[in-house]
């Protein structure tokens, strides 16, 4: 993907705090779900931003709720451990092995890790995977062959969400806490699944009817095929995007959360580019539109 043009610099300070006010008031008690992912979540300077955002957002009477991902992270715990990760059509072979280690570095290590900045940047978070409070019910993701449904690959734990109950989500948010969600669902026999964190992020959303959907990522937004930033995208040129190969790898998740999202009713959907630090407040408290708006139509 060619990325050429050059990130918008963060608008002028005394600009921002103007225009916040209207923004403040219409979103006051509103939800507002967080992708966590990309560069936003390994450069330490953007952690600290971001870990502030979510904090004044929550202190100026938002709801945020993060899910965070760990591509990553798993990647190189699992070469420390002598194995490589593989693929099949995006999608990470989960065997058991595998599965241990995802659950111990993105629920006992990433999670915490943010958990830690948020409270540092003077917000109280708590940590959460798909079994606390029966939040994320899962079953094994079942996935034919792109070019011969008929055939079905079989990539081990990764798991499609049946249920979400938001219970604990709510009770945590009406207390004042943060809720960081590891993207880790259980299945009927308690067994683990590792879900994809966008999906997670959009079902979340949906079902707790949020006000806003931001996925921060490692790219500027959703770009097209000459690597020009797509500031809007509708369903329609979403399925042609797909179709003919210019949305591709992860970013084929995150848009089909994302549109999935703002079909059933989140008002705002939006891919930022998590490498512009505090992008999450210039998004939510300033006229500056950032990245990529999903419109259902
Ligand atoms: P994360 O989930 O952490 O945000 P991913 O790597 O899963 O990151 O997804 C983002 C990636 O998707 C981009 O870095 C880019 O390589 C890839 N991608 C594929 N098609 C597109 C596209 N049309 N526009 C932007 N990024 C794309
Ligand atoms: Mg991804």
């Amino acid at each position: 993907m060619n990325d050429t043009t050059t990130t918008p610099s963060p608008v002028d300070p005394a600009e921002v705090l103007a225009q916040a006010l209207p923004y403040i008031r219409r979103y006051h008690g509103k939800t507002l779900v967080i992708k966590y992912g990309g560069n936003a979540m390994t450069d330490p300077a953007l952690q600290k931003a971001f870990a502030e955002d979510v904090v004044l957002l929550k202190l100026v009477g938002m709801n945020p709720i993060v899910v965070h991902g760990g591509g990553p992270q798993i990647e190189s715990a699992l070469n420390k451990l002598g194995k490589k990760g593989s693929f099949i059509q995006g999608m990470r072979v989960t065997d058991e092995e595998t599965m241990s280690v995802v659950e111990w570095v993105l629920a006992g290590e990433v999670q915490q890790d943010i958990v830690g900045l948020i409270n540092a940047a003077g917000g109280k978070a708590v940590g959460l995977t798909g079994r606390d409070g029966g939040l994320i019910r899962a079953r094994k993701l079942r996935m034919p062959d792109k070019d011969n449904p008929a055939v079905e690959h079989d990539i081990g734990q990764v798991g499609e969400i049946t249920a979400i109950d938001p219970a604990v989500v709510k009770a945590l948010q009406d207390d004042q806490f943060i809720p960081v969600i590891s993207p880790i669902g259980f299945g009927e026999n308690n067994e683990s699944y590792n879900i994809n964190a966008d999906l997670v992020a959009a079902k979340l959303a949906t079902v707790l009817q949020a006000e806003k959907l931001l996925m921060l990522t490692n790219i500027r937004g959703v770009l097209d095929r000459q690597g020009q930033l797509l500031t809007e995208l509708t369903a329609r040129q979403i399925d042609a995007l797909v179709e003919d190969g210019t949305i591709s790898g992860g970013m084929l998740p995150k848009i089909a959360g994302a549109i999935d999202a703002a079909k059933s009713g989140v008002h705002a959907v939006h891919v930022i580019d998590g490498r512009v630090p505090h992008v999450m407040l210039l998004e939510v408290l300033t006229d500056q539109a950032y990245g990529t708006m999903i419109r259902s139509h």
